[in-house]
């Protein structure tokens, strides 16, 4: 089995087409017995071997144990529950058989996407269901029969009502960022879906952060899991160490000023997420930085979704340059290029500093994340130095004090 990599085949886009091969039976990657087909899918996409934390869960995974998994941002987690579902559904079914949960419409469509590619030799369907697309798309996808389905809760529950969704077959359950979705007001809605999935199915549940209050959904949803914890710190809270982190005292009529002095110093081919707190405030600095001559646009929830979409699209593929972002984008956004973030705001929490600046340093690349402290965060600060520890903050000074 020899796979064209996807970049090779894009170079020779002349090349002649692949002979088929013999994909039936299994094969091993990296030690991991898998579909012949997966495999050749993976290989394309250029995963050579498995990651870490593909290494530890996969097995499990294949033996239908429940899992909780807490491995660093960008470390590979999609693929670690995406490889064992594409590998264990049966492609010709209609009903659905893996389901998969996420906070936000845009890491629903990225989860699709890359569960997509997995499946794709295997002839495995994936469909995205979210809010703020029109229904009637997402139902003639479902009609179609997929068997695996990604979704934000809300949407799925809407599809359920609506009796257009069945997961009364679900075999393998999927909870990606389950604290954030407890954080942002999604528990009453995935009580709702996992209580209409059979009892006897597979659960697992993937963070970079395993904050306490998720233990009780641990407890209630997941069948005696084997708890995988690739987080060394005993504080159980990590960064990559790839990602330098900067912090700089602002007061807050000053932080204008100090984004000008930042961005004046960054490398012309850089590509930046700024985290702002509000919708309005995302608006108020992507127009003054548009006011200054930079190529920048704003995402949040309050604008349209086909918006969300294109704002994202550009910034995925590289030809926006600079965006700034609510927490909306601080969740398992997959774009390797990001090589700042920058909290002109900070977080609520030390849980979403961890997945901010996440956003970049991604699968062993380097990324700086810079901070900027208020008035109103030494508090945050202090805890992000004791728990992510000293030895990794880098502190500077802006010219104007
Ligand atoms: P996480 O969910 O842990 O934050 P992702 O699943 O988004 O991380 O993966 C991070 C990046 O690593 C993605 O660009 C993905 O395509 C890439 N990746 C995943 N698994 C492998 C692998 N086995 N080999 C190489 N790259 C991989
Ligand atoms: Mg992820």
């Amino acid at each position: 089995m020899r796979p064209v990599r996807r970049r090779d085949r894009e170079e020779q886009a002349d090349a002649k087409p692949q002979v088929v091969q013999d994909l039936q039976g299994t094969a091993d990657w990296g030690g991991l017995e898998l579909e012949k087909s997966i495999i050749n899918s993976i290989l394309f996409m250029g995963y050579e071997k498995p990651s870490e934390i593909q290494e530890a869960s996969i097995p499990w995974l294949l033996q239908d144990r429940d899992v909780v998994a807490q491995a660093v941002t960008g470390s590979g987690k999609t693929a670690s529950f995406g490889i064992p579902m594409c590998n264990m559904v049966d492609p010709d079914s209609r009903d659905v058989q893996g389901l998969v949960l996420v906070p936000t419409r845009e890491l629903a469509q990225q989860v699709q996407r890359e569960l997509s590619l997995i499946g794709r030799d295997r002839g495995v369907g994936v469909v995205a269901v979210y809010g703020g697309e029109p229904i009637a798309k997402q139902i003639r996808a479902l009609e179609h029969g997929m068997p695996i389905v990604v979704g934000t809760p809300g949407r799925l529950k809407d599809l359920m009502n609506r009796r257009i969704l069945d997961l009364g077959y679900v075999k393998f359950a999927v909870l990606d960022e389950a604290d954030e979705m407890l954080d942002i007001g999604f528990a009453d809605d995935m009580e709702f879906i996992l209580k209409r999935t059979p009892s006897t199915r597979q659960t697992a549940l993937f963070s970079a952060t395993i904050p306490g209050f998720i233990r009780g959904l641990i407890r209630r949803y997941l069948d005696d899991p084997r708890w995988i914890q690739l987080v060394s710190s005993s504080k159980g809270l990590e960064t990559v160490d790839e990602v330098d982190q900067i912090f700089y005292d602002v007061a807050s009529q000053d932080k204008a000023d100090g984004i000008m002095e930042i961005l004046d110093n960054i490398e012309e081919d850089s590509q930046i997420l700024i985290f702002r707190k509000m919708q309005v405030g995302v608006d108020r600095l992507s127009k003054g930085l548009a006011g200054e001559g930079f190529a920048i646009k704003g995402i949040h929830g309050g604008m349209s979704q086909p918006e969300r979409n294109r704002v994202m699209n550009s910034f995925r593929d590289g030809s926006l340059r600079m965006l700034v972002a609510t927490n909306l984008a601080a969740r398992g956004l997959d774009i390797p290029t990001i090589s700042h973030v920058i909290n002109y705001d900070m977080p609520e929490n030390i849980e979403e500093y961890v997945h901010r600046i996440g956003r970049t340093a991604r699968m062993g690349k380097r990324g700086t994340a810079v901070s900027f402290i208020g008035e109103w965060d030494f508090e945050l600060h202090e805890q992000i130095v004791v728990k992510i520890g000293a030895d990794k903050m880098i502190r500077r000074q802006f010219s104007f004090y």
